[in-house]
This record gives structure tokens, sequence and C-alpha cells, in this order.
């Protein structure tokens, strides 16, 4: 006689085995400054479960609350440089701990180096994520000019572009009459001086990526609606098995083209 109270112990190791094995997505949002990324993660939370960490927006949090980490690094993101790898590696190390990352986390401006991608990669295995890389690819020369065009009033905040989006009245806000500025971050040499940090420290990164288990998944991040790139890049997650294929049924992407 087979002894069932065995069986069904076997069978609830295991179960609890596969339920243990089954990894958060942690999808790294990869791309040029001006290439989409804020955007997209925003969008993307429409099919990924999960908080949107930017380290960016986490360091101007320190500035302006004028802590001691704020203090450090402002002078640093004025010029455009990056800040120190430890920072960033303790600051993400410490967000993912959260009880919110628990179903999977959208990654923003992190891994920005090599040794970043390396920490990173060791942090989703003690916390259990499964890494993925979604590359949002654009023209270097579209982005400083988009960026470059750009002018904000200094009351409302409201932002025109002096190409797409301009004001009524050139340099004066069409809501309050002030005269708009330029953000001391979206100044060409500053621009320029982030796209070579890209392309020298960040880059990189998508070859060290190819070198390991990591979904790599590209998409061109120009030529169509945030709206259709969240869709393909949804698409491209859950066709990885990174993602279950009814979260992006429900975005009724139908007309989505997706491209790997
Ligand atoms: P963008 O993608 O437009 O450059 P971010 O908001 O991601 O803007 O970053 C703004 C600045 O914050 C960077 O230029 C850099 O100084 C700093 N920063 C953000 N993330 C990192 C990081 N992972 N490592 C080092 N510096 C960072």
């Amino acid at each position: 006689m087979p002894d069932v109270s065995a069986a069904a112990g076997v069978q609830r190791v295991k179960y609890l085995e596969e339920q243990a094995s089954k990894f958060a997505p942690a999808v790294i949002l990869f791309g040029s400054p001006g290439s989409g990324k804020g955007t997209q993660a925003k969008l993307l939370r429409r099919c990924l479960q999960g908080p949107h960490i930017s380290t960016g927006d986490m360091l101007r949090q320190h500035i302006s609350e004028g802590d001691e980490i704020g203090r450090n690094v402002q002078g640093v993101m004025k010029s455009g440089r990056l800040v120190s790898d430890d920072l960033a590696n303790h600051l993400v190390e410490e967000r993912l701990q959260h009880d919110d990352c628990s179903s999977g986390v959208i990654l923003d401006g992190y891994p920005r180096t090599i040794n970043q991608a390396g920490v990173l990669l060791e942090m989703t295995k003690r916390h259990r994520f499964q890494p993925a890389v979604v590359h949002l690819v654009v023209d270097y020369e579209k982005i400083v000019a988009r960026l470059s065009g750009r002018r904000q009033c200094p009351v409302c905040g409201t932002l025109y572009s002096v190409t797409t989006n301009p004001p009524k009245i050139a340099g004066i806000c069409d809501l309050d009459g002030a005269a708009l500025v330029t953000r001391e971050d979206d100044r060409e040499s500053v621009i320029r001086e982030r796209l070579e940090q890209y392309e020298l420290q960040t880059r990189p990164i998508l070859e060290y990526f190819r070198q390991t288990d990591v979904p790599m998944i590209e998409i061109d991040g120009q030529g169509s609606t945030p709206e259709e790139i969240m869709q393909q890049v949804c698409g491209a997650l859950a066709a990885s098995g990174l993602i279950a294929a009814s979260a992006v049924d429900a975005l009724s992407c139908s007309e989505a083209n997706v491209r790997q």
C-alpha cells in the first residue's frame, strides 16, 4: 500500500520549490539620455507590476531635501557626469528590499557602468529577480536637437519645444507671460557631456549583458507613439516569458508590432 501522506509531502515540497524558483521580473530600461526611458517606465506599469525605480529621481529627491547625499552629488549632476558606483549601487540595493518590489521592478537609469551591471546581477540573484534588458534605440543627433530645443516656464513649469511645440510668442509662456528658460541640464554642452558619458561608460554594458544569459529586447524608440512603443515592449516581454501573456492581452495590443 503506497504511503499517501509521504507522497503528499513530496508534492508539497515540489510545489514550494517551484514557487520559490519563480523570480519577479527586473526590467532594465536601457537607452541614451532622452531616449524616452522615463516615459516608458511610467507606461509599462500597465503590463508590469511593481515600482519605477529611477536613480536620477532618487538623487534629485536627495538634492531637494538638501541632505548630505544631495549636497555631495549636486555639482556632479549639474555637470552631466556620473555619481559614484558605490552610491548608485547602495541606493538601488536598499530600494529593492522594499515590500512593493516583490512582484517586480522597472529600473530606469541604472545600471550605468559595468561595475553597476555586475553588482546588479548579484543583487538580482540575492533578492530573487529575473533581469531583462529593454534597449530603446534612438538617434543621438535627434536627441540633442530635441533636448536643447526644450524651454520651460519658470513660473508654471509648462514645457515647450522651439521646433515642435513653440509658444505663441517666442520665449514667452502662453499661460502666464513669463520669460521661458532653458533648464540647466538641457543646455547643449551638458547634453553632449551626458551623451559622452553614456557612450563611454554606459553603452559598453550592452556588450556585457550580451555575454550573460540576461534576455535582451531591442525596440526602436523613435518613429512610433510612446503608447505603441509600450505595447511593443510588453509584447516582447510576454514572448520572452518574463510576464504573463494575459497582462498583454489586457492592453488589446492586436495591432502592436512586436520585434525582438
Ligand atoms: P538622463 O537619463 O536624462 O541622463 P537621469 O535622471 O537618469 O537622466 O540622471 C540624471 C543624472 O543623475 C545623471 O547625469 C548622473 O549624474 C546621475 N545618475 C543617475 N543615475 C545614475 C547612476 N546609475 N550612476 C551614476 N550616476 C547616476
